[in-house]
């Protein structure tokens, strides 16, 4: 009897494909283990078992498998259901999901590289062939998968790579690795032979006549009486000394400097008790509680600082009492620094951090840990891609500020909303989902009011501050009277100085980074563009440089236009760089810091900036949408929206609903603790209807009025929307391939297509770009028009000038 093993490879194709495995293979083999297998000529995938069975495949030969790479199944049934779903609803393949799901570091192939890690020493240590990869690391920085291959003439190889790894000799190389620096603070102590009362006057004695050091010492004595770690600025500004001071009773042997981590101090291990909740949000967690038991899905719309996530942690704790995993989604960890200290604090040793940005082995660990179900992996948060891991036991899924549009992978497939998927996993798990939001997304306040999900709403700001007081302002008027000093009215710049001088923070919000989005020549109107995107370069100040947002293409700023000549170029537009070039002049003496993509790489950056202003070493803080997520500073009394009408006036049918929540959630920044805060909104066009809903908090009204667009306009949520992408370099191929598209499949969907149309950026990297969208109605089968689209699709792809243009479904695109 010959057995056969289907395998997910990580890759765009759509049947599973059948490998040969022997007798004891097939006994050993569970769904979910990987494979190490070749495909193609001579290329190792990391693939996944799927099913064992006794059929040859037909129309080809099947091959061994090189290698099983696991003992157990590294990914679960649960999950396996979902990828299925993911891939049949998304239109992509099982491939795709596999690789989306799985930390790169599970998916070695041919081309993955090892690097030595330099400290490692025991060479003895290592078998003859771990010793052969060992010695060729000293004469060549990197290995590949295929060299190793070579160098040890066999292809199973991968037990020797995982016993490299797990001896720390190599690590698989990663082109975004950053190393963890925990913030140390420094503390001092002083020497064992002093520390007793009694010997104070004989260390008085023996600094003799030194009397800062005197004075240093007594106030050390005073504040040792706490019992608490001193900190060496705390000892200086109490004693009234200097670092000098320190330094000198160092060289004496007296005090010693120690350092304890940031992060550590504030959390110690111990779970702090949660807070109280006040009448209303208990009212709040009372009714979420009761809409689960009718509902799989509720939705908490509570306005900004109403202490949404103190509800969530009140239903964490007793989820995690209960013995259940919980998953806590986020839009972008930017703003996890802030939460993950807060969570930290009542959740520590139950919680764990899954994020992209953090490396290779972190997400491993993770993993590892959520598949064996461990403790400290029984609270995740993570963004979107944590919805992937191994869960077993799900018993709530959070999706923090729902409505944000990061939940939704564009690029590559699968082409997946988060928040959606985490519903069809959570239901697989019979767990419940808890959306929460200010601001909901239109469909999702449309589905709690038809009760397809449940409703919860929370109208009062924790220790009922009131929402920020919100005044537009007509810039249109203030440049016509001369009003204006850069892109500041006078009024915003009053408002700045009244805040500043009651020692209180500001926000500026701009949505643009870089300095201006468009160089202009004065005598030919030519504007410099991206050599490789269909877009003006950006000027950014700082390096004299313009840069391509869309492709990273990046050239110095030339000194006269490259049409004419002429040395007269001018900028047009502004964003957050040059808000920050203006601040600088008008308030010389104001701390002024910027956050946006420029100021934030890495995994820190963020935190860093965040910090400063937490610490009000920052007094302005201009910055992008970055701004608008969650974050919760106390100081702030002012944010200022620089510019409200470049988000109204964007070309998408979103626009106006997603200018509403971004500048909601921005205002609701403002006046956070005690005072009432205010929020200036700079505006061409101030009687716009979405800037008198978002003055008047007419969140009712916007809907209303969005909802009966998106129906005149046939839109979501009364029409479903998929989108497809044709791209290729050559203009005229990919203009007739959309083309027949659009009138093949208008053949079918009749005037339920858009397009094919050209995008306001036609060109990104050299590649020509059309869209074509079809809306499906509510009555019509999704699935149904699902397989008309595939069947287009292949009879597109049989002609053969069409078959090289890349060709992406995205089903819900918005
Ligand atoms: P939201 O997520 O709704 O914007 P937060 O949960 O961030 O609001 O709460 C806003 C602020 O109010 C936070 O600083 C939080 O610690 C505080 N807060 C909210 N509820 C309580 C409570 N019941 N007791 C003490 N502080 C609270
Ligand atoms: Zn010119
Ligand atoms: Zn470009």
């Amino acid at each position: 009897m010959s057995y056969f093993i289907d395998v997910i490879l990580p890759i765009p194709l759509h049947k599973l494909f059948t490998y040969k495995i022997t007798d004891a293979e097939a006994v050993f083999l569970k769904k979910g283990m990987r494979i190490a297998v070749e495909f193609g000529k001579s290329k190792i995938y990391t693939g996944l078992a799927y099913k064992v069975h006794e059929n040859a495949p037909i129309g080809y030969e099947a091959k061994d498998i090189f290698q099983i790479l696991d003992d157990s199944p590294l990914v679960n049934e649960i999950q396996l259901k979902h990828w299925e779903w993911i891939s049949t609803y998304y239109m992509c393949t099982l491939g795709e999901v596999f690789r989306a799901a799985l930390p790169s570091a599970f998916l070695l192939e041919s081309e993955t590289e090892l690097e030595l890690i330099q400290s490692f020493s025991k060479e003895e240590e290592l078998s003859h062939e771990e010793y052969l990869i060992f010695e060729a690391l000293q004469f060549q920085p990197r290995l590949s998968i295929s060299q190793i291959i070579e160098i040890l003439g066999k292809k199973s190889i991968f037990p020797i790579i995982k016993s490299l790894l797990d001896k720390h000799v190599v690590l698989v190389k990663e082109h975004i690795y950053e190393q963890y620096k925990p913030k140390l603070v420094k503390y001092v102590r002083l020497n064992e032979e002093w520390n007793s009362n009694e010997k104070l006057s004989e260390l008085l004695k023996l600094l003799g006549r030194a009397k800062k050091q005197h004075a240093l010492i007594l106030t050390y004595f005073q504040l040792n009486a706490l019992k608490k770690p001193i900190k060496a600025t705390q000892l200086i500004e109490a004693s009234n000394t200097s670092n000098a001071v320190i330094k000198s009773l160092i060289d004496k042997d007296i005090l010693t400097y120690y350092f304890i981590q940031k992060d550590r101090i504030n959390f110690d291990g111990k779970s702090e008790q949660i807070k109280e909740l006040t009448t209303y949000q208990e009212t709040a967690y009372n009714a979420i509680k009761s809409s689960f038991k009718t509902h799989q899905t509720t939705l908490l719309k509570g306005i900004t600082s109403s202490g949404k996530t103190e509800i969530y942690v009140k239903l964490i704790k007793q989820l995690l009492e209960e013995g259940e995993q919980v998953l806590y989604l986020l839009p972008e960890i930017a703003l996890t620094t802030q939460l993950i200290e807060r969570l930290q604090y009542y959740f520590g040793e139950y919680l764990s951090v899954y994020h992209s940005k953090y490396s290779m082995n972190e997400r491993v660990e993770v993993w590892n840990n959520v598949l064996g179900n461990k403790q400290k992996a029984q609270l995740i948060l993570g963004a979107r891609s944590s919805m992937f891991l191994p869960f077993s036991n799900l018993g709530l899924i959070i999706v923090d500020e729902e409505h944000e549009p990061s939940f939704k992978q564009y690029d590559p497939a699968p082409r997946y909303h988060a928040r959606d998927a985490s519903i069809v996993l959570a239901s697989q798990h019979n767990a419940k989902v808890l959306l929460g939001s200010a601001t909901p997304s239109i469909e999702t306040y449309y589905n709690a009011k038809e009760n397809k999900y449940g409703f919860v709403e929370l109208n009062r700001r924790f220790g009922d501050v009131l929402l920020p007081e919100i005044e537009l302002i007509d810039i249109k008027e203030k440049h016509r009277k001369k009003r204006m000093k850069g892109h500041f009215s006078d009024r915003l710049l009053e408002m700045i100085t009244d805040a500043l001088k009651n020692n209180e923070q500001v926000i500026l919000f701009q949505n643009r980074r870089g300095y201006a989005p468009v160089i202009e020549c004065e005598t030919c109107g030519v504007s410099p563009q991206c050599p490789q995107c269909d877009v003006s370069l950006t000027f950014h100040s700082y390096r004299k440089e313009l840069r391509c947002h869309y492709c990273g293409h990046k050239q110095a700023m030339p000194y006269n236009c490259g049409a004419c000549g002429s040395e007269k170029l001018n900028s047009k537009g502004f964003g957050t760089e040059q808000i920050e070039m203006e601040l600088e002049e008008l308030f010389p003496d104001a701390k002024i810091g910027r956050m946006d993509l420029d100021t934030t790489r890495g995994k820190y950056g963020y935190q860093k900036i965040i910090g400063q202003f937490e610490a009000q070493e920052i007094q302005i803080l201009v910055g992008t949408q970055m701004l608008s997520k969650g974050l919760d500073f106390a100081n702030v009394s002012l944010v200022g929206i620089m510019n409200a009408d470049t988000m109204l006036n964007f070309p998408d049918f979103r626009a106006h609903e997603r200018s509403y929540q971004l500048m909601v959630q921005v205002a609701g920044r403002a006046g956070r603790s005690k005072k009432r805060g205010k929020v200036a909104i700079q505006t061409f066009n101030p009687y716009h209807q979405i800037l008198q809903q978002v003055s008047t908090n007419s969140f009712d009204e916007m809907y209303k009025e969005q909802l009966n667009e998106r129906w005149q306009y046939h839109y979501p949520p009364f029409y479903r929307l998929i989108k497809i992408t044709l791209r290729h370099k050559d203009f005229n191929r990919v203009d007739e391939g959309a083309n027949w598209l659009g009138t093949s499949l208008e053949r079918i969907f009749k005037e339920n297509v858009l397009g094919p149309s050209t995008p306001s950026i036609s060109k990104i990297r050299n590649y020509y770009i059309r869209n074509i969208i079809i809306k499906v109605p509510q009555k019509q089968s999704l699935l149904v028009t699902k397989n008309h689209i595939l069947r287009v699709k292949n009879s597109f792809q049989a002609v053969k000038e069409f078959l090289p243009i890349k060709f992406n479904l995205d089903v819900d695109n918005y």
